[in-house]
């Protein structure tokens, strides 16, 4: 199930810094969050607490904090996705006990963002560049300004 939806929505980049590096941000289109909730009962404290009394780790405890983390991740992508995002950027996560204390929210959130990959300089800087003399020209020039070839 988790593997599926993760292969869904790989192609939303979630990353904790506010830039990628080999990437342009090309457009900011706002605040995008996920949200879990996981009741502190039975799955919760209960398990926590019967575990704790034999000292060992709280495993159980541990990989539903995990699960629910991983959760309020997918919908942040799931959410970022519809809004036309590709990335997330400055993700972070956030508990908050809510319900008087009987539950907890898990919510990640960032800011949804459109970015491309930074193509090689010389892509843009050779775009115009006359095969005749080398002048470079404005992109939207059909012939050379210097020499008058036609640009490819
Ligand atoms: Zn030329």
């Amino acid at each position: 199930m988790w593997n599926l939806w993760e292969t869904l929505s790989s192609e939303i980049m979630v990353v904790t810094t506010p830039t990628v590096p080999g990437y342009n941000i090309l457009r900011v289109i706002g605040p995008v969050y996920g949200m879990t909730i996981r009741s502190r009962g039975v799955g919760g404290r209960f398990v926590a607490g019967i575990q704790g009394m034999f000292g060992g780790e709280i495993t159980s405890y541990v990989s539903e904090l995990e699960n629910a983390r991983r959760e309020s991740l997918q919908r942040l992508r799931d959410n970022a996705r519809n809004m036309g995002a590709n990335a997330v950027l400055a993700a972070d996560f956030e508990t908050s006990d809510i319900l008087q204390s009987s539950a907890i929210v898990f919510s990640t959130y960032g800011t949804a963002v459109v970015v491309e990959p930074i193509r090689a300089g010389q892509d843009t800087a050779l775009r115009g560049r006359c095969s005749n003399c080398g002048t470079e020209n404005p992109q939207e020039a059909r012939f050379c300004t210097k020499c008058g070839t036609a640009l490819a």
